[in-house]
């Protein structure tokens, strides 16, 4: 669904000299997978989600989505952040419409439609709430709404759970993987930017790893473990080992 083809990006660091954050990466983010980016602080995974959702633009390089350019956000392309970016003064319903009143879509059908990926997220009975009157990981499910109420092809999550407690991550996880195994959302791709090799594995169907100076991918691990997976099974703790 998305092509990068040697797309480069390069920043000035303080002292004002270039410093290439990503360096010809080569990337395909293929239908009805979901791929998991490691690597560490700083090897520009967060960069190269940015791009992939038309926030930055690349310095060189292409990205194609569905063979097209990307020239800017694309409409079947969601990003849902490790800081939950939400309105603070808008109601959750409110946090969630706002995707589809950029896309001019009339009123009656941005509440239906807010309603129902609020409801298959967890939110119901939370519509009318603030950001501040929910917990971390019922507002990271307002920003998981939000970014599927579009019905994108693509999810893209930057470490989505690591502002979570380890529990709360791990239900929030199992249960976009539930939605995804039972085709509940329109998601055709997901890709998850992770710190934690465990929650790749069990999400992904793909581990990349990411290297640092300059960002580029260096190993991949295919994952054929069926869903859902278990964490203490012997597949997933055998691959978190190696
Ligand atoms: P982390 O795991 O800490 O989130 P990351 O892999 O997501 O790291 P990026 O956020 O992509 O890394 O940043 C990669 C490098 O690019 C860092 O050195 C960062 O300082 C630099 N960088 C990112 N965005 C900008 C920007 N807008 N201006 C200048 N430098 C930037
Ligand atoms: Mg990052």
């Amino acid at each position: 669904i998305v092509d990068l083809k040697a797309v480069g990006k390069s920043f000035n660091s303080a002292d004002g000299a270039p410093r290439t954050v990503l360096d010809n990466v080569d990337f395909t983010l293929r239908e009805r997978e979901i791929v998991a980016l490691l690597g560490q602080s700083g090897s520009g995974k967060s960069t190269l989600l940015r791009i992939m959702a038309g926030l930055v633009s690349a310095d060189r390089g292409d990205v194609l989505y569905r063979g097209q350019p990307l020239y800017g956000p694309a409409r079947g392309i969601s990003m849902v952040f490790q800081s939950f970016a939400l309105f603070p003064w808008l109601t959750v319903q409110q946090n969630v419409e706002i995707g589809l009143e950029a896309q001019g879509v009339p009123r009656a059908e941005r509440e239906k439609r807010a309603e129902k990926v609020i409801d298959l997220i967890g939110l119901s009975g939370f519509e009318g709430a603030l950001p501040r009157e929910l917990s971390g990981g019922m507002r990271q499910r307002v920003g998981i709404a939000r970014a599927l109420v579009v019905d994108p092809d693509v999810l893209l999550m930057d470490e989505a759970f690591s502002a979570l407690d380890v529990l709360t991550g791990e239900r929030l996880r199992d249960d976009i993987l539930e939605l995804w195994e039972a085709q509940q959302i329109s998601t055709k791709a997901i890709l998850v930017v992770s710190h934690n090799i465990q929650e790749a594995v069990m999400m992904a169907d793909r581990v990349l790893i990411f290297a640092s100076d300059p960002g580029r991918v260096r190993y991949e691990m295919r994952v054929d473990l069926p869903r859902p997976r278990d964490a203490d099974s012997e597949g997933v703790r055998t691959l978190v080992d190696e």
